[in-house]
């Protein structure tokens, strides 16, 4: 696992351990003797630490997460670097992370590539960095660059590390050969100096003000997220203790956390991450079997919101589009909005003025359909109305070449019926993109009963290859994401009604760690577009929305959102909803009294006196209705995996990673708990189906089974 050899009076130490070089307990044992064979060979001068294959060591082997490491730790690797009494030089080629950037800062050299990368994200996943890298980069790039790094995780190219000196010299050519060169020219200096233990960290009299600075943004951007303020006070130690009892003390902290909730969730997020490719039809085909085709060519229909978010998403991935719109004018307006998005992401620096140039100068446009004859796949952004996608699905079949693979990036409706509408069901897909399209990450990908193995690997390989997460579910109304959204609107809107204020609700969800309350998420969105549909479901069971109406299709009902949009207020584009903005279009947003007198008007029309509602009742019926509904898609088959489920959350509403996702979240707290409070709203709420209790919750509450084995227990139950 760890390969040594001398060249001369260098010896390397290459670790050897694919695909990262993880620092598993053999590579950690393999560096510790090979140090000590380099030590004990008078011949040896210097000595130069590499990774062999395509990175230096990315940091904890992802088999060894929350268990105790044996010895040695990284530290130890880390003393023995520094007595070694020669120069250690690390190579670094990849990406140097974790632990892997831990042993580059005991050395005493530090060359890089220029394309490679350094970081300390151990924070990602509810940690701190205490194989040393809390103590030694305050020593090295000073307090305030180890805050920015060691809180957030991120990864610095070599170019910027060498700024803040963690980088000696970015290189070029051969890194092992550089490695030696380099060891070379200083075998016979003086090195104490670059023993970081012996220095102090920069900057360390502005401890107090630079820590300051850092957990008022730490509770702006991750509200309720522990890891980074443990991982301030690991860098504060750094300053108030002597190294080794700095060592000492991050060590302690970092096993606590280790035990935490948070920990464990955001571990189970990273491996659900990985789990989400693995995907398999319930006919059988799978990740491993299918072969996904070759895509070349992508043509848009719609270029409205959607459509151009992801004609976007395609060229910055260097896919020529072909972008269709009913008419030139609306044709005209598209091609502006994806020109604008294009820049915006220049002004982001998503990528550069070229890299947009490039991409703009891949992008066709056409009103007529015929003109799709020959594009590899096909993705439709149509408006949502089940007729206007089958007449289009259905010409697109007798235009586009027979291999063709026909996407539709439909919210809500069956993925079967619009594929029974071409004689090539098996090629038919929902590609269900999050808005806006060229930035938000999640791609749900809906197979349909005859969507075939080969169909849905091309998108999910597609998905990957813009940079999206792609997620595969069965069809259902709503899919997963929509319909688990779904109770969740609808209990935001009855606490309104009850008692609860739209910006109570809004700051307990915000405080939870959501990205945005509902009723924000509503203005952002736009209230006209559910109110539309809304009226359309109304007329086509013969009734009409009116502002006394309190159950629908034998469901409770709440006609609030419809009596603002009545008003025209819609939210954000027209400068008022659920609160006003400073003009149409600003996020800048207040509390309006009309509002808070309208939802008074409103509970006392419906003789209901408002009582009050506490964040307890908020969460709990926020989030179990959702939760509720998750358990009823797993039972459905709909998501084969919890981990599906919690990654579309994660991904598509900004669920906070250190809950994991809804479905963890639920396991954390206890499915037996979870359970009883459904229903107990159940009870409560016999008129709202979705309080309804999953019969899966049911069973797997009686055992409190774990979460890895729902899945597995399901097909079983
Ligand atoms: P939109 O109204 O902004 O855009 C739809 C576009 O389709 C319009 O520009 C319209 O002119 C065009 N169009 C209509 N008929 C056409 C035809 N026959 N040929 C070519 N173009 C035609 O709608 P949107 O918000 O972009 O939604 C599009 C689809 O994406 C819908 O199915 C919607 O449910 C889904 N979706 C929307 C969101 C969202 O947040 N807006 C999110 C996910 C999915």
């Amino acid at each position: 696992m760890v390969d040594y050899w001398r060249q001369g009076s260098v010896a390397v130490i290459a670790v050897n351990n694919p695909p990262v070089n993880a620092l598993s307990y053999n590579v950690r044992v393999g560096l510790y003797n090979n140090l000590d064979k380099a030590a004990n060979d008078r011949d040896v001068l210097a000595v130069v630490i590499c990774g062999k294959g395509r990175t230096f060591p990315v940091g904890a082997d992802i088999h060894e997460f929350g268990q105790i490491p044996k010895e040695p730790w990284i530290t130890d690797v880390g003393r023995k670097i520094e007595s070694l009494g020669k120069p250690v030089i690390a190579a670094i080629h990849g990406t140097g992370l974790g632990g892997g950037l831990e042993i580059a800062l005991f050395c005493h050299y530090r060359i890089a590539l220029p394309n490679a990368r350094v970081g300390l994200p151990e924070v990602l996943i509810g940690l701190l960095p205490a194989g040393g890298g809390a103590q030694l980069l305050p020593r090295l790039a000073g307090i305030q660059v180890a805050m920015e790094m060691i809180t957030t995780g991120r990864q610095l190219p070599a170019s910027e590390a060498a700024k803040y000196n963690i980088i000696d010299k970015v290189v070029s050519g051969d890194i092992v050969k550089e490695g030696i060169e380099f060891a070379l020219r200083v075998q016979n200096k003086p090195f104490q100096d670059k023993i970081l233990r012996y220095r102090s960290p920069h900057g360390k009299d502005s401890l107090q003000p630079i820590t300051e600075a850092v957990l008022r943004k730490i509770k702006m951007r991750s509200r309720g997220f522990y890891a980074p303020v443990w991982c301030v006070r690991s860098i504060a130690n750094s300053v108030k203790l002597p190294f080794e009892e700095g060592l000492a003390q991050n060590r302690i902290m970092f096993q606590q956390m280790q035990l935490s909730g948070q920990a464990k969730a955001l571990q189970y997020a990273f491996f659900a991450e990985r789990s989400i490719s693995k995907w398999k039809l319930p006919c059988g085909g799978n990740f491993a079997t299918a072969v996904p085709r070759k895509i070349k060519t992508i043509s848009v229909i719609g270029a409205g919101t959607m459509g151009t978010g992801i004609t976007v998403a395609l060229l910055s991935a260097g896919f020529p589009v072909l972008l269709v719109e009913q008419n030139k004018r609306f044709l005209m307006k598209g091609v502006q909005t994806v020109q604008s998005l294009l820049e915006g992401g220049v002004k982001r620096r998503k990528f550069t003025a070229e890299q947009a140039k490039m991409a703009s100068s891949s992008l066709t446009t056409t009103v007529d359909l015929q003109a799709l004859n020959s594009v590899d796949l096909v993705i439709e952004a149509v408006f949502e109305t089940l007729s206007l996608k089958e007449d289009i699905f259905s010409k697109l079949d007798k235009i586009c070449k027979p291999e063709a693979i026909l996407c539709s990036n439909t919210s809500y409706l069956n993925i079967d019926k619009i594929a029974a509408s071409t004689r090539r069901p098996d090629k038919v897909v929902g590609t269900h993109f999050f808005s806006p399209a060229h930035i938000m990450r999640l791609m749900e990908n809906i197979y349909g009963c005859k969507t075939s193995p080969e169909t849905v690997a091309t998108v999910m390989d597609l998905g990957k290859r813009i940079g999206k997460v792609p997620v595969l579910v069965g069809t259902c109304p709503g899919f997963c994401a929509n319909r688990m959204n779904r109770p969740q609107s609808e209990e935001a809107l009855f606490l309104v009604e009850e008692g609860a204020q739209p910006e109570q609700i809004d700051q307990v969800l915000e405080d939870f760690g959501m990205p945005m309350g509902p009723f924000k998420v509503r203005d952002l969105a736009g209230g006209d577009i559910g109110w539309r549909s809304r009226k359309d479901a109304a007329l086509h069971l013969g009734l009409t929305l009116s502002y006394d109406l309190q159950f629908f299709n034998g469901e409770r009902y709440c006609s609030l959102a419809d009596k603002l949009c009545e008003l025209g207020r819609f939210g954000q584009k027209t400068g008022s909803g659920w609160y006003s903005y400073d003009k149409p279009g600003s996020k800048q947003l207040s509390i309006d009294e009309d509002v808070t007198k309208l939802i008074q008007n409103h509970r006392d029309s419906l003789g209901i006196k408002p009582r009050k509602i506490t964040t307890q009742e908020i969460q709990e019926r926020f989030l179990f209705s959702g939760i509720n509904e998750g358990f009823k898609i797993l039972e459905e088959g709909i998501a084969a995996r919890p981990e599906d489920i919690d990654i579309i959350w994660l991904y598509g509403f900004g669920f906070p990673r250190h809950y994991g996702g809804p479905m963890f979240y639920a396991s954390q707290i206890g499915l037996k708990r979870v359970y009883d409070r459904i229903c107990h709203y159940h009870e409560l709420f016999p008129y709202s189906s979705h309080w309804m209790p999953s019969k899966l919750l049911q069973k797997l509450s009686i055992q409190e089974v774990p979460i890895g084995q729902w899945a597995e227990l399901h097909s079983k139950l």
